[in-house]
């Protein structure tokens, strides 16, 4: 039977990294989501005929309760929370990578007075203190995130020098942890110290860098799973915590890189602080703006003959993907090059945009990454920004006091023309001004993007 499960759990591992590879292509994605989902089956299904201990029934009653908890989740959540619901999934892989090392801590040294190799005592360990890191430190991401906190870099004096004595201390109790394991008190205080770390690590970060601490948590998730997998001397667990804790630091570099900074500038940076507070033109002059209506807007729209369109966090808001995929196709039939410009952070989650333009039929050729098309804009005739801000504010190449500066950002104001759907005059999640608004070549569509797009395309019909 043992030799069934191992071969089981290695088919599940090759599962999940055929998947993965898949996920990588738009065109192979949905089927390597599948591929994927069978490999875990196999390796749940392996689990619960390996543990002998626990009964058929109880882990049933587990699955049923998750799976509804789960399930109630993914069917209530708004398009637009599920950022927030990422955040919460992560800290809830680090918190159950957490219990499950604790409980078998306690199991073999409390209850069955039983000894721990060092291998499986560095992993406890290991397991407690990345689990809780990442428990915390998710909370304080999904909080900023939904609004819940303030988005802003939260510094005090000597912050850093308290969390560098409370990662010593850390270090200390899991060495006293693992040295005398008939006290549990050692290993409660190491969950603790990494709960309250996980908190003081991502208040500080604020702001445009969120995108990287949501990839960095990713991949804490699956380094603690990793780690629990050798407490457990679980081979699919620690294959598929590895997995995701790679391709979590892969996209916690590519954040890095779309900022233009290091990994250790985000961490210890406070990045933000003067966010939310106005940066840059608030302590300039006051932002002018010039309105334009559908009509006129719908006039310009038929008069171009290239367009780029850059969504935002706004387009997630008003789900206007639809109305939008509407607009590019009339656009098209009236002979317009259509492109979509992709800023990597712009949404509220990595992939975001792309998520959701596909969800909407929007060909992949047509998404264009920034590096690519930044150079395109000053040929262009006409960018409709629908509800971006931060990622098209040329503050960060021009203001070197705005908080967002050397971020890169799509170079939108060096078209021919710009037309900005949003509500009002209200600020991006980096919480400053944009002066893109008031540029000579900007006109102000203001509204809910979809109200106004599915207004523009009936115009556009008239004409
Ligand atoms: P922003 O958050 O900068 O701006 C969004 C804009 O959308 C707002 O200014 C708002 O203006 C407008 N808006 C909101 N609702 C609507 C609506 N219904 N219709 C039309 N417009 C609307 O978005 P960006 O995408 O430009 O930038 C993303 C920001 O989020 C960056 O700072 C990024 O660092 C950060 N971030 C990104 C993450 C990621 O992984 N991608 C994760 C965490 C943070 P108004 O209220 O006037 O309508």
């Amino acid at each position: 039977m043992n030799i069934i499960i191992q071969i089981s759990y290695l088919v599940a591992s090759i599962l999940f990294i055929a998947g993965i590879k898949m996920l990588g292509r738009t065109k192979t994605a949905r089927k390597g989501n599948i591929v994927s989902s069978v490999g875990m089956f196999i390796a749940v299904l392996a689990t619960v005929v390996q543990v002998e201990a626990i009964s058929l029934i109880d882990i049933l009653i587990c699955v049923l309760i998750g799976s509804t908890i789960g399930l109630v989740i993914a069917f209530k959540v708004q398009m637009t929370k599920i950022p927030e619901m990422v955040a919460m999934f992560n800290g809830f892989g680090g918190l159950a990578s957490l219990a499950v090392a604790l409980s078998d801590f306690w199991l073999n040294t409390q209850q069955r007075n039983l000894g721990v190799d060092t291998i499986t005592g560095v992993s406890v360990a290991l397991s407690i203190f990345i689990g809780g890191v990442t428990f915390t430190g998710s909370i304080i991401a999904f909080m900023k995130l939904s609004g819940k906190m303030s988005g802003r870099a939260i510094l005090f004096k000597g912050q850093h020098l308290v969390n560098l004595i409370l990662l010593v201390l850390s270090v200390v109790v899991a060495v006293f942890a693992l040295t005398d394991f008939t006290n549990p008190i050692y290993i409660i205080v190491l969950g603790v110290l990494a709960l309250s770390i996980g908190i003081l690590v991502v208040i500080p970060i604020g702001g445009a860098d969120m995108p990287v601490v949501i990839s960095l948590l990713n991949s804490y998730s699956g380094m603690a799973a990793c780690a629990t997998g050798f407490v457990l001397n679980n081979n699919v667990l620690i294959v598929s915590g590895a997995l995701v804790g790679a391709s979590g630091i892969i996209l916690t570099q590519i954040m890095c890189k779309a900022m233009n900074r290091s990994l250790a500038n985000v961490l210890l940076g406070g990045f933000g602080q003067t966010s939310g507070g106005g940066g840059t033109s608030a302590d300039g002059p006051q932002i002018v703006v010039k309105e334009v209506g559908v009509e006129e807007a719908a006039q310009i729209f038929d008069s171009v003959s290239s367009l780029i369109i850059v969504p935002g966090y706004g387009m997630a808001v008003a789900q206007a993907q639809h109305t939008i995929r509407e607009l590019s196709e009339l656009c098209e039939k009236k002979g317009v090059d259509v492109r979509f410009a992709i800023h990597p952070v712009a949404g509220r989650m990595p992939g975001h945009m792309n998520v959701l333009l596909a969800e909407a039929n929007i060909s992949y050729d047509k998404l264009i990454e920034m590096d690519e098309i930044n150079d395109d804009f000053a040929n262009t005739d006409l960018v409709f920004v629908v509800g971006a801000n931060d990622v098209v504010n040329p503050a960060a190449k021009t203001n070197p006091n705005s908080p967002i500066f050397g971020m890169p950002v799509l170079n939108v104001e060096k078209a021919q023309t710009v037309i900005v759907s949003k509500r009002s005059m209200g600020k991006g999640y980096a919480g400053i001004e944009n002066e893109l608004f008031g540029a000579d070549n900007c006109l102000m569509l203001f509204g809910d993007a979809k109200q106004t797009i599915t207004k523009l395309v009936g115009e556009l019909k008239e004409i």
